[in-house]
């Protein structure tokens, strides 16, 4: 095994549902507007009006990505937290006016902070009702809760299309329909799953969706939020006319057109990311549980990204073998939060329900079109030694569990 530090080896990068590296083709394709083409878009000359073209084809080529039919039914963010943030609380504004306000929300125990903390704030602040759906011990969601909370208060439903930890698909077109059975909206944070998955909007249901340009090889700091046409939307930040008055502030001309090239290439892409990518997945995956004992693969096998795998390791942190991956040029993620300086697993591990002793040791591996069958076999090669060395520091790991090790692995 070499490390990184004593051969100059490629790093290899599994951390792509955190972010991914922009494409050259979309740093190319942003460039000129950080040059010739400054001109803000509502001027009235033709700098103005060059940037006001580019900003049209990067709404077609996100409208082209995403199935949906008129090009004003996209509306640029500054991020994909800012479009679930958006969505959510114009539900509340225009619900509330109705002759029968509608004042609950309804969404699950496993969302992005991008709603799940925007629903704690407006639990506590304004006192509005959050129904948290949960999930079974593979992520799955629970539809009978689902469909006992929806009624007549509730404001919105928010229900994100695939989980950026575990990687588990939710069936949000099912979802999108029996929430308006009780005639409430529906919303998807989207962000891990447009680029992986092939969305037709027009087919669907859908009344709104959350994407961001970094997830799909797009810069950061943009994202976008998708408005069915008829669906009423409230700005949250109001100010001068852009985004016909829902998004105020001069459009971040160089990121929106990145991010359409972004959902240009991801188009292009999308077989690729079906069958490469999944196949390079499953290969660590299969590796990774052939050789290291004492692993579960956390999520819903039958339903999940092509790129993310969510491997516990029992009786050892997360944190230690991210540490030890990184000696070794490797980057991945874990299934902890660090966020109170305690390493509680997150709240995602929890709702599943994932054992204590793996919940712990849960480490994401995220791949993307970059990734090659070289990167994978490198962590299939140092996994073993990795899991051994910190298990021998492991006051779960005794001898008694050693000698009970099984081979064969667990789906949770
Ligand atoms: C990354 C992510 C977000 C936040 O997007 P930003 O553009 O980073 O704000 C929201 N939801 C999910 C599921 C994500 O993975």
């Amino acid at each position: 095994m070499s490390t990184l530090i004593d051969g100059a080896m490629r790093p290899v990068y599994l951390d792509n549902n955190a972010t991914t590296r922009v494409d050259p083709e979309v740093l190319e394709a942003m460039l000129p507007f950080f040059t010739e083409q400054f001109g803000n878009a509502s001027s009235m000359h033709a700098f103005g009006a060059q940037v006001g073209g580019a900003l049209q084809q990067a709404r077609r080529q996100l409208q082209a990505l995403l199935g949906c039919e008129f090009d004003h039914e996209i509306v640029f963010t500054g991020s994909g937290t800012e479009a679930d943030n958006t969505a959510i609380l114009s539900a509340l504004e225009t619900q509330s006016s109705a002759r029968q306000p509608r004042d609950e929300i309804v969404t699950t125990a496993v969302e992005h902070p991008a709603v799940l903390a925007l629903c704690e704030w407006l639990e506590k602040t304004r006192g509005v009702k959050v129904h948290r759906i949960g999930v079974d011990a593979k992520g799955r969601l629970d539809l009978e809760a689902y469909r006992r909370a929806l009624g007549p208060r509730t404001a919105i439903a928010s229900i994100m299309w695939a989980n950026n930890e575990t990687g588990t698909i939710f069936p949000v077109e099912q979802l999108a329909e029996l929430a308006h059975e009780a005639g409430v909206l529906f919303h998807t944070d989207a962000v891990q799953a447009v680029g992986k998955l092939p969305i037709d909007l027009k087919t669907s249901e859908i009344d709104m969706l959350s994407l961001s340009g970094h997830k799909l090889h797009g810069p950061k700091g943009i994202g976008a939020l998708y408005v069915r046409r008829g669906v009423r939307l409230r700005p949250m930040i109001r100010g001068g006319h852009q985004e016909r008055g829902r998004r105020a502030g001069t459009e971040n001309a160089p990121a929106i057109v990145g991010l359409g090239k972004a959902a240009e290439l991801a188009q292009q892409w999308m077989a690729h990311e079906q069958t490469e990518v999944r196949a390079l997945r499953d290969r660590l995956e299969a590796g990774i549980v052939e050789r290291v004992p004492r692993c579960i693969v956390n999520g819903d096998p039958e339903s999940r990204l092509p790129n993310t795998s969510n491997i516990a390791f029992e009786f050892i942190e997360g944190e230690a073998i991210l540490l030890l991956m990184n000696q070794y040029g490797i980057a991945a993620s874990s299934g902890s939060a660090c966020t109170s300086g305690s390493l509680e697993p997150s709240h995602v591990l929890r709702a599943m329900n994932i054992p204590y002793t793996a919940a712990h040791g849960s480490t994401r591996f995220s791949l993307s079109r970059e990734n090659t069958q070289a990167d994978v076999d490198r962590v299939i090669d140092v996994m073993p030694a990795i899991v051994a060395r910190l298990r021998e520091l492991s006051p779960f790991w005794n001898e008694q569990t050693a000698s009970e090790v099984q081979f064969n692995p667990t789906y949770a």
